[in-house]
């Protein structure tokens, strides 16, 4: 827990250093820190050390986590699979939603964010990989669902996400990086307001940066391996 605030440095001075090796600005990429499984004590220390931004995959894990940290501003995204039983309470705890795929779902968050919040901020995953455990839509099927999302009062469509294959050679998880900003460039032509490419874990945010990511996500080099 002591070697949080170096780690965090280290990962900022990466982030840093891939935007400007591609003519990018520092501030054009945000840290979100995925504390998934993470003790509270450690997310603390994280914070302490100036990280505002914290993704989770679980919603049972997450609460817990957000009652002990609620006096904390910290915002919080949801990352994880999304399942049909936990969408209102996603909906109401969480500002941000990166892994959005099905319609039915979207039309859940929407009905179910309260009226006194903003919209959620969305992200819709795409599966870039072919593999089906991943979840995602595929391309062909993202410009329907962008211009339904676009549409729900409770949700704002901010951009897209995916998850590259671990197993791939990293010039085709790069080139999935690419595509992915190709795609978020399609639906900016159509004339949706996106803004947010979340791509980039601890392995690969060099690659992600130079292709354009807003948001990386990365756990384990912040908070080491998860057990
Ligand atoms: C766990 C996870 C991450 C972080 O991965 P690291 O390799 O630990 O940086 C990022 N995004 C998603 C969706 C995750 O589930």
């Amino acid at each position: 827990m002591n070697e949080i605030p170096e780690r965090l440095a280290r990962v900022r001075q990466r982030i840093a250093a891939a935007a400007a090796a591609n003519g990018r600005e520092p501030d054009e990429v945000t840290l979100l820190a995925v504390s998934k499984t993470k003790p509270v004590a450690e997310l603390s220390a994280a914070h302490r050390a100036g990280q505002r931004l914290f993704g989770e995959n679980y919603l049972q894990d997450a609460l817990p986590k957000m009652r002990a940290l609620a006096d904390l501003d910290i915002e919080w995204h949801f990352i994880g699979r999304i399942q049909s039983n936990k969408t209102a309470d996603i909906s109401r705890h969480f500002t941000w939603v990166h892994g959005l795929d099905r319609l039915k779902h979207a039309q859940r968050l929407s009905t179910q964010r309260a009226a006194t919040q903003p919209p959620l901020q969305i992200c819709l995953q795409v599966n870039l990989s072919g593999q089906a455990s991943k979840g995602g839509i595929t391309p062909e099927a993202l410009p329907g669902l962008a211009t339904e999302v676009s549409m729900l009062p409770g949700l704002r469509l901010r951009g897209l996400m995916t998850l590259p294959n671990p197993d791939s050679s990293r010039q085709t998880q790069r080139s999935m990086f690419a595509r992915l900003r190709g795609l978020l460039h399609e639906l900016q032509d159509t004339g949706l307001a996106m803004d947010t490419l979340s791509m980039g874990m601890s392995a690969d945010l060099e690659d992600a940066v130079a292709e354009g990511a807003t948001i990386v996500r990365i756990g384990s080099d912040i908070f080491g391996p998860r057990t």
